[in-house]
Parts: structure tokens; C-alpha cells; sequence
């Protein structure tokens, strides 16, 4: 008589795939790097302009490759040609329209092809792979890439419609209260609410819609993966699964800490960045006294009028402190104007790159301070060192993070909506000179929090472990 045998596992094979995006790459490879070091099967999936600028700025990434034998990349196309690609700043929503109507046949053969039995698809892609986790019977885990603050107030915005409260009615709208959302009352003003509209102001509310529809369809996955630690974001964490109770959501982050601490022999992960580093900044802060420097940076994405540089620019001349300030090569639109400016900066003052190590710089003993746009993965970098925010936020979940930072972390100052010399100058001699201590002890409470989730038992390491077991035991 015949006895049938149970059917075999095959082991876990997982498929990352980010938005084309350096604030989604970043994080996203981390998880990849962490799910390797498990020794499971991982396939990091990247648009082939993506990984032609990892490939060629990092010069680890080989090297990564060769570390984790389990870890690949595969490319995707993105359906625009190198000569007339859109990049990866604020027209990405066209790559990511492409992707949406033509992707899902690239996708399905990368499944078929490699075996995928778990998705790890960012959120921002909204229902992109739903129906291709039902067709293999595979599970699906969103990742999303901003904090929880800003993911549960898009989760909030058909109530607010449905209250009146959104959308904004103009600039003098900008102070109002928004009411309707739960875990977040009485902190966030209108202004502080996620925002596109520096990206088109007309159709503000139009992408803001969107983007929601898009969050709402990504969280039909089987499970939600945040960027963020139960001791930061716990009341708003217990809102979105209060009202998710299906979804599981693991806190994993800060995960670029998680890495370095998972890895503890080497002193930093691989990069990821989509610019060439330049390390001479390295030099300039090892002459640098302890605490003293302001560090400027405004992430991959955001683009400055002229006007505002130069009002950041005499504020921080303005507060006699050191600074060290990254302005982008395709940040200002205008040639001649870094010239000005380098020309103008007394080289003992500041110094002015194109793109740096930023979790390097922001661990160095010599900065005192950060003066960022409020992107989530600065945020977070900031928060594990102990280094008080300077906030000028730009857009999307920015606004929100920086409110944040000011009222309910108090782990700095929000200067929202407002470029002016004195402002910048003020707030610089606020946070390293006269509230110095208060803003410090914050950060540095913060900061053990942080470390503490990534540690033994901490929340995002157990949770780490729990997502492992449920990619294990979910596989075919
Ligand atoms: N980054 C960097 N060097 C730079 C500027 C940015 O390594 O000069 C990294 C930074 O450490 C972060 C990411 O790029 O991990 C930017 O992501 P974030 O969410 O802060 O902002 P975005 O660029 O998405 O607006």
C-alpha cells in the first residue's frame, strides 16, 4: 500500500523590491542585508537605472555580493530610456505610472522565474503585486518607507473629507487644527499635515488623494513592515493596528541600526547611494572641536529656489557657527550660484560638497546639530546619534515628521514654511547655544531608546525574529 509523503518545504526565497527612490532603497536593502545574514534567499529588485547608479558610486557593493551568497540583485526595466529618464527626484511619479501599467508581467516573471515564495514590496506601489501573491499562493508584505505618524494620517484623510477638515482652503487655512485624527490630537495644524503642494501646489489635494488610495491598497498585503521603533511612534502604532487588526505590522527599525548592530565586527553597512561620496568632509571634521558643527542636508529629492539658499546660507554665516552643507548637484537650478557661494563661505566657517556619508557624519563627535528637510531616514539617522534637528521641510510626510520632532519628541526646533536669515540664524543659536543642554538630553534619551529596540530583546529585534519565523513558516 502506497503512504503519501508529506510534502516537502522548499526553502524561503524573498523578493525586495523598492520604489526607484533613495529614501526607499536605503532601508530596503538594509532589510535585505538583515534577511541574509539569516541565510535566506533574498532577490533585491531594482530598476536598471537604479542599479547602474548603486553600481556605480559604491564601490562595496560587489563586495556586499560577495559577503552573502544567498543575496542577489535583478533588474527591472522602468520603460524610459537613459537619454530621457526622469531620474529619481520629483518627477519619479511618471516611473512610477510606467511601472504600474506595464510592470506586472516583468514582476510575474521574476516569480516564476526565481522562485519567489514571499513579496517585500514597497507600499508606494499600492496594489502592484496583490494579484500575483493570490496567483502563487505567496504571501505579501508591505514596506513602507515613512514614518507611522504620516502613514496613519493618509489613513485618516477619507474621515477628515468626510468631517470637512480636508482639504486645506489656502494659505490662511494654513493654522487651523485638524480634529479627526486619533493619537495625534491637538498637535497638527494644517501646515503640519503631509503635503505635495511644493511639488504642484494647483493639485495638492488630487496627489494627496492618491497617494492614499495607494496606501489603502497596499495594505491589503498579509503584513506591514515599518521603519520605525515601539518606543517612538507607540500611540500611533496602536492606532493603525487597532484599526488593521488583520495586518500584522512589524516595527523593525531604526534598520540602518539594526544592520550595524546585527553586524557589530564592521564599523559601517554598505552604501546605497546614488552619488559619489565625497570623503573630504571626513578630513575637515577631524579638525573640528566637539559639538560645534551644523550639519545641512536636504536629501536626494529636494530642489531650492535661489531665494531660500541664500536666506540658509546668511543664517548660517549670520550665527558664527561652523557649518558643513551639502547642496546637491541637480538641487539649484541656477550655474554660478554654488560658485557664489563657496566663493563667498570663509573656508574656516563652512564647507560646501555634492553628497557625503551622512550616517558616518552624523556619528562623528564634531556635530552639534542638523539642519535637514525632515525626510524619515534623516530623521532616524539623527535620532540614533543623538543629534538635535534643525527641521525646514519640503514635502510629503517632511511636514508631519518635523512636527514631530518639535512637540512630540522635543528633540528640536520646526522652522515649517518660513526661509528668512534670522530665522535660521536664531534657530542655530537655539539648539547649539542657548537650549543646547535641554535639546541634548532629549536626543540622547531618544537615541538609547533607539539602540535599545535593536538590542537583544528590544522590540524591532525581537519583531525581526518574529518576521523571520512567519517568512519561514508562510513559505510553500
Ligand atoms: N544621504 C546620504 N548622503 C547625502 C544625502 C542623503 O547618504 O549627502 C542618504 C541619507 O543618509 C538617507 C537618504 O539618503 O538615508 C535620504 O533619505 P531621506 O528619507 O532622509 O530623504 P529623501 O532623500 O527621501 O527626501
Amino acid at each position: 500500500m502506497e503512504t503519501e509523503q508529506p510534502k516537502q518545504k522548499s526553502s524561503p526565497h524573498v523578493l525586495i523590491f523598492p520604489c526607484p527612490a533613495q529614501g526607499h532603497v536605503n532601508p530596503m536593502l538594509k532589510l535585505a542585508e538583515l534577511l541574509a545574514i539569516q541565510n535566506l534567499h533574498t532577490t533585491f529588485l531594482n530598476t536598471k537605472y537604479i542599479h547602474n547608479r548603486l553600481i556605480q558610486f559604491n564601490d562595496d557593493i560587489q563586495a556586499l555580493l560577495e559577503s552573502y551568497p544567498k543575496l542577489q540583485f535583478k533588474t527591472i526595466s522602468d520603460f524610459h530610456d537613459e537619454e530621457e529618464h526622469p531620474g529619481f527626484g520629483e518627477k519619479i511619479g511618471d516611473v512610477l505610472v510606467a511601472l504600474s501599467l506595464y510592470g506586472k508581467p516583468l514582476l510575474r516573471d521574476i516569480i516564476v522565474s526565481e522562485k519567489i515564495s514571499c513579496l517585500i514590496v514597497d507600499g508606494i506601489f499600492g496594489d502592484l503585486a496583490i494579484d500575483l501573491a493570490h496567483e502563487f499562493g505567496i504571501q505579501l508584505i508591505t514596506f513602507r518607507t515613512i514614518s507611522a505618524c504620516c502613514l496613519w494620517a493618509y489613513l485618516c484623510v477619507p474621515k477628515l473629507i468626510q468631517c470637512n477638515e480636508l482639504p486645506i482652503r489656502g494659505d490662511e487655512d494654513m493654522d487651523r487644527m485638524i480634529r479627526n485624527t486619533p493619537g495625534m490630537e491637538n498637535l497638527l495644524r494644517c501646515r503640519d499635515f503631509p503635503s505635495f503642494k511644493r511639488v504642484d501646489k494647483e493639485n495638492d489635494h488630487i496627489i494627496l488623494d492618491h497617494v492614499v488610495l495607494l496606501t489603502q491598497q497596499s495594505l491589503k498585503a498579509n503584513a506591514l513592515i515599518l521603519n520605525t521603533f515601539e518606543d517612538l511612534e507607540a500611540p500611533i502604532l496602536s492606532q493603525i493596528r487597532l484599526h488593521f487588526p488583520k495586518l500584522t505590522t512589524y516595527t523593525l527599525g531604526p534598520l540602518h541600526h539594526h544592520l550595524y548592530t546585527t553586524k557589530k565586527s564592521s564599523s559601517s553597512s554598505s552604501s546605497s547611494s546614488f552619488f559619489k561620496a565625497d570623503r573630504t568632509c571626513m578630513t575637515w571634521l577631524e579638525s573640528q572641536p566637539l559639538k560645534s558643527v551644523v550639519y545641512v542636508n536636504f536629501g536626494s529629492i529636494t530642489s531650492m529656489k535661489r531665494e531660500e539658499i541664500i536666506e540658509i546660507w546668511h543664517g548660517l554665516l549670520n550665527s558664527k557657527k561652523q557649518f558643513l552643507w551639502v547642496i546637491r548637484p541637480n538641487m539649484v537650478q541656477e550655474k554660478g550660484l554654488l560658485k557664489e557661494l563657496e566663493e563667498g563661505t570663509n573656508k574656516e566657517q563652512g564647507l560646501i560638497v555634492g553628497w557625503v556619508p551622512q550616517e558616518e557624519v552624523l556619528s562623528h563627535k564634531a556635530i552639534g546639530a542638523f539642519l535637514t528637510h525632515s525626510g524619515w531616514n534623516s530623521t532616524l539617522e539623527s535620532v540614533v546619534c543623538g543629534v538635535p534637528m534643525i527641521c525646514w521641510p519640503y514635502f510629503a510626510d517632511q511636514q508631519i515628521n518635523s512636527r514631530f520632532v518639535s512637540d512630540v519628541w522635543k528633540i528640536g526646533l520646526d522652522m515649517k514654511d518660513v526661509c528668512d536669515r534670522k530665522v535660521v540664524e536664531n534657530m542655530v543659536n537655539d539648539v547649539m547655544v542657548n537650549r543646547k543642554e535641554a535639546f541634548l538630553k532629549s536626543a540622547m534619551e531618544i537615541a538609547k531608546l533607539a539602540c535599545k529596540s535593536v538590542s537583544c530583546d528590544g522590540s524591532s529585534y525581537n519583531n525581526f525574529k518574529d518576521l523571520i519565523e512567519y517568512i519561514r513558516s508562510t513559505s510553500p
